[in-house]
């Protein structure tokens, strides 16, 4: 099976002032076939199942282009792997604790209000004051349910 690259990846690619190349459209087209959250080795497992060949040196620095033009968004999983995002529009994570699996979820409710208190656990007092917040994000962590399905038929 060929990995499908839409003309509107081409488009984005070419909106951002980016060559479309083959390695850059495959890594976007990868991404946002089912809205994944791969890590790179993801990425390349799958690439390589799909009969494409790109060199781990490759992606990585097509990876941190594509973040830097604003076409992906990095940020850390809870395995502490770096992972690459396609929606740029802000919302939360939803994380299988058993498979790992990551969908994308909103809140109704507004973050805004939330302020976070930094501490230092060993002090027991509150750390320096004046911090800025410029954003708030936060992970669901839960059970999906083919896994819940799984352990109710274990
Ligand atoms: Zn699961
Ligand atoms: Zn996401």
């Amino acid at each position: 099976m060929k990995i499908q690259i839409d003309p509107s990846i081409t488009e984005e690619l070419q909106r951002h002032g980016l060559r479309p190349t083959r390695a850059r459209q495959l890594i976007l087209a990868l991404i946002e076939k089912d809205n994944q959250h791969y890590t790179p080795e993801e990425m390349l497992v799958q690439l390589n199942a799909l009969g494409e060949r790109l060199s781990i040196a490759t992606l990585y620095q097509n990876l941190a282009k594509l973040v830097d033009k604003g076409l992906l968004v990095k940020f850390v999983g809870l395995d502490g792997e770096y992972r690459y995002d396609c929606n740029k529009t802000p919302h939360h994570h939803l994380i299988c604790r058993s498979c790992g699996r990551i969908v994308d979820v909103v809140v109704k409710q507004s973050l805004d209000t939330i302020m976070p208190r930094p501490v230092d656990p060993r002090a027991g007092q509150p750390l320096q004051p004046g911090w800025k917040i410029v954003q708030r994000r936060v992970d669901f962590i839960g059970v999906c349910p083919d896994c819940s399905q799984q352990t109710e038929e274990n």
